[in-house]
């Protein structure tokens, strides 16, 4: 046994935030890890150096603010011994309640500790073709501006329907500041609860308005890498509009299937607002992604009936992030459920997994590198329990609706709240209890995956849970 663990190699493309502590988690169950970097022979339209986790925009790793969602996901990361939260520890700057690190010091320390590991190779090469990786599992965390020859190997792998190109993020408005004396619930043709959505008619004379305003909205300039390449089934708000006003009344706007109770008639257009919590204290715009400047979004969209007081809890986006629509194409143990068996397991990390931000990114590339190991060693691995952060995060990648499903980074509507912790009415003393429950529950799943690999003597560098 202990032979062949020291023969198998796993690949793990992408020395970003994911792959590095895949790779760490790999070499440290006794295996020979092989982590595939382009950079700097090869760069992205958004990475400025050679260096591995390179932090692309903001030098913040979220906060940790006690019993906030992502520091709980950090406290179970780090009760996972991540390799790259405790390089952040190590090079953390002040900056308020949010974890802030000095991004060279960051990226430096990160390639430090992985070339301190014997097992580790570090290829600075770009992977165009898996198949001439070598045989064993494979980790892919090539991120949001993965290299064309590998995206179109991935479009082919998983059949071209499942890989986007864009986040198009609708807009989110705070529930209390709709005005529900002129929106009705109602889900289109009665289907679904009543209370799933909630309706904006619009009349002739305000679909019009509504329309003449969006014609002259201005919109945030593109970046270069961002070529408008859209997917049909997802184009922005005012490329519609600019197709004319029916493509709106026949698109996102559509009435069919409503009918306004006030007239006991459909309405000439309707704006459906989708609940976004389990709480219903918030709900997005169906269909209303847009690329448009907030400020002309929140004149704009304020013209609908029912949004006049609108208060926007994230505004519309629309920006190049190449992912998977994990809920179709990927296992809970974050396995691609489309390459054949002959080929070798080949699990997806980071935000081409279908996760959002720097500690989603950590936090699957830490579980895809576990399970990677699991398998190049033939063990059991079992993904963290819904509890958790890193299991509700898991659990809103693979069970949430194929339908339109845009990346999300971890809040706590994410969470389950049984009945016995939603009755607790103080916020702060419910989501001390939810923390809690959520790090026992981590570190029960933690030390079963670690007595997993120890009979084989394979645990020997893994934490013990703290
Ligand atoms: C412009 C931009 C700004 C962002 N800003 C933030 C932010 O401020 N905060 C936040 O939380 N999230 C941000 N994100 C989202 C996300 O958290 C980051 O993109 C994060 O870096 C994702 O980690 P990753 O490991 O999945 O990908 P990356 O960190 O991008 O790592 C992927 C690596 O794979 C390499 N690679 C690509 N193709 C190949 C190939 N074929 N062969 C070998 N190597 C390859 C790349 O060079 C890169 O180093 C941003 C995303 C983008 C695109």
């Amino acid at each position: 046994m202990a032979q062949g663990v020291a023969a198998a190699v796993v690949s793990v493309v992408g020395g970003g935030l994911a792959g590095p502590e895949a790779a760490f988690q790999i070499a440290r169950r006794g295996l020979r890890t092989r982590l595939y970097e382009m950079r700097p022979r090869v760069s992205t339209p958004a990475h400025r150096t050679g260096g591995l986790a390179e932090l692309v925009c903001s030098n913040s790793l979220k906060s940790e603010a006690l019993h906030s969602a992502p520091w709980l996901l950090k406290q179970e990361l780090r009760q996972a011994g991540s390799l790259l939260l405790d390089c952040a520890a190590a090079v953390a700057i002040p900056g308020g309640q949010a974890l802030t690190v000095d991004r060279v010091a960051f990226s430096t320390a990160v390639e430090a500790r992985l070339r301190a590991l014997a097992s580790v190779e570090i290829v600075r090469e770009e992977v165009a073709d898996l198949a001439a990786l070598p045989p064993g599992p494979v980790v892919i965390a090539s991120g949001p501006l993965t290299s064309p020859p590998l995206t179109a190997q991935l479009e082919r792998l998983t059949g071209g329907a499942g890989l986007y190109f864009y986040d198009a993020i609708s807009p989110i408005v705070d529930a209390a500041s709709v005005n529900s004396a002129r929106v009705f619930p109602a889900s289109r043709y009665g289907k679904g609860g009543p209370d799933d959505y909630w309706n904006c008619p619009l009349d002739r004379a305000e679909f019009d308005r509504f329309y003449a305003a969006l014609r002259q909205a201005e919109s945030y300039p593109l970046h270069a890498f961002e070529e408008p390449r859209f997917f049909s089934a997802c184009l922005p708000l005012e490329e519609l509009a600019r197709r004319g006003p029916e493509t709106l009344r026949f698109g996102p706007m559509k009435p069919v299937g409503l009918t306004d109770p006030r007239t006991g008639r459909p309405p000439y257009a309707a704006v459906q607002l989708r609940r976004e919590s389990q709480r219903a204290d918030s709900f997005n715009l169906v269909g209303f992604q847009n690329h448009l400047r907030q400020a002309e979004q929140a004149r704009v969209l304020r013209l609908i009936p029912g949004l006049e007081e609108a208060r926007f809890l994230r505004f519309g986006q629309v920006h190049r992030n190449t992912y998977l629509n994990a809920p179709a194409l990927l296992t809970p143990r974050l396995e691609l459920r489309t390459r054949s068996a002959a080929a070798g397991p080949l699990f997806v990390a980071g935000q081409l997994c279908g996760a959002e931000g720097y500690i989603e990114a950590i936090a699957t590339g830490l579980l895809a590198g576990l399970f990677a190991a699991h398998a190049a060693l033939g063990l059991p691995s079992a993904p963290p329990p819904r509890e958790t952060a890193l299991g509700s995060l898991i659990h809103y990648l693979t069970a949430s609706s194929p339908a339109g499903y845009a990346p999300a980074n971890i809040t706590f509507d994410l969470l389950p709240l049984p009945p016995e912790l939603a009755a607790i009415g103080d916020r702060a003393a419910r989501r001390r209890r939810q923390c809690d429950r959520a790090l026992a529950a981590f570190r029960a799943w933690w030390q079963e995956m670690s007595d997993v690999a120890s009979p084989a003597g394979l645990a020997t560098a893994l934490p013990q849970p703290r």
